[in-house]
């Protein structure tokens, strides 16, 4: 490894903070168009967070993006990048700047992964070593094998090129990136890993992106916000994707983000997050009169029988209390468990198939933290979430 001998400033070790990026009253209309294919866009996208661009086809998505680097030029209205305006800003060098990845990779076929990946830091100067470094990197970042420096894009599935094409907007470490529906190209199943690694990855890296999809189940996965546009530019509603999913703005947001967005807003969610309730937990052997006065201060009629370390057995039947002390007597497994991890969408898929309609929620230790109930999940979904509840802009249904 000659990682050793790189420039000590090296790719790393000075990460560039990520930028702030906001949109003043933007507009665009195409020379010979009558119609403006962005109307009046302004938003503000904080450091560090993906802001998702979504809406259909022909919406003025890739044009709002590519106004940032001023691969389109503005009509009217302003980009600031770190609140300076990109209209004073040279567009090659902006360029270099920001991280710019899309659908059709657009890696270059003779030039093996190493050379595309280093497009940028060739450009801006960098030492051969520092550029190796940097290849060594970021292959690893994405999870390739060191040794796919050296191929060439034709000799790579178009899940590793995509990864690639996000490695060669990393590069520079830019402190903003734009990504054109940069996951559209992939089949369903390859897309969904790209996609969590790439939040994987964004979980560390924590770049400021721009992020542009038709498809709103991408929005939802990956924005922090969501900005929904419709035909002719037009910016119908720019919310977290939790407020989107609860308040649509209008009735062109509530057809897009569909039918099912109940069922969306559980995906967003941990069982964590959510009010469970509390169980009367019962051993063997305790007093009767005890154990039914758990169950008079709990928030369901029936009992768990638990172990010393309070790890769920099976939900006690009314037979288990007829003598002066609690026996096993159990009417249904504990199956199926959730743990406070998982998504509240997969834990009321298993909730539906349990004969009680009560789910034993588990901590780390296996322990029962509480339990999850139809009711529960009703009850939560038509409370409000934390960030929308301090909006009072927003229009409840
Ligand atoms: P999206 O990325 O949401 O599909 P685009 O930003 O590509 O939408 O396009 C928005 C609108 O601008 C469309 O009506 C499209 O036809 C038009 N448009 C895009 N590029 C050009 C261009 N270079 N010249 C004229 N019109 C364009
Ligand atoms: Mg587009």
């Amino acid at each position: 490894m000659t990682t050793n001998t790189a420039d000590t400033s090296g790719p790393n070790a000075n990460p560039t903070p990520a930028a702030t990026l906001e949109f003043r009253h933007v507009q665009k209309v195409y020379p010979g168009s009558g119609q403006p294919a962005i109307q009046d866009l302004s938003l503000e996208i904080c450091a560090g967070e993906i802001c998702v661009l979504v809406g259909p086809s022909g919406c003025g998505k890739t044009t709002a993006m590519r106004m940032v680097n001023r691969m389109i030029d503005l009509s009217d209205g302003d980009i600031l990048l770190d609140g300076r305006s990109v209209r004073d800003r040279a567009p090659a060098e902006l360029r270099r700047e920001i991280g710019y990845a899309i659908q059709q990779i657009g890696l270059f076929p003779h030039q093996t992964i190493a050379e595309n990946i280093t497009t940028v830091p060739k450009l801006l100067g960098w030492s051969k070593d520092r550029q190796r470094a940097r290849v060594t990197e970021l292959l690893e970042l994405i999870g390739l094998d060191a040794e796919m420096a050296s191929r060439y894009p034709a000799q790579l599935s178009g899940g590793q090129r995509q990864r690639v094409g996000v490695a060669r907007a990393l590069a520079a470490d830019p402190p903003l990136m734009l990504m054109d529906e940069p996951f559209g190209a992939v089949d369903p199943i390859a897309r969904a890993r790209l996609q969590n690694e790439f939040l994987r990855l964004q979980a560390q890296l924590r770049k400021t992106i721009v992020f542009v999809t038709h498809d709103i189940d991408e929005a939802i996965k990956m924005g922090d916000k969501i900005a929904v546009l419709k035909t002719g530019g037009v910016l119908a509603q720019y919310a977290t994707p939790a407020e989107l999913l609860m308040y649509p703005a209008d009735k062109f947001v509530e057809d897009f983000v569909g039918a099912d967005r109940a069922l969306k807003r559980l995906a967003l969610q941990r069982v964590r997050d959510i009010d469970l309730w509390k169980a009367a937990l019962v051993r063997v052997g305790e007093p009767v009169a005890q154990a039914r006065a758990k169950l008079a201060d709990a928030d369901l009629p029936i009992a768990m029988l638990v172990d010393a370390e309070n790890r769920p057995q099976g939900w006690l039947s009314d037979r288990a209390f007829t003598g002066e002390r609690v026996t096993a007597e159990v009417r249904s497994p504990a199956e199926p468990v959730a743990d406070l991890d998982d998504v509240l969408r997969d834990a009321l898929s298993d909730l539906l198939s349990t004969e009680t309609r009560y789910g034993a929620v588990l901590d780390a230790r296996g322990a029962m933290a509480g339990v999850l109930s139809l009711e529960v999940i009703q009850h939560f979904l038509h409370a409000a979430p934390a960030e929308a509840r301090s909006g009072a802009e927003l229009v409840s249904e």
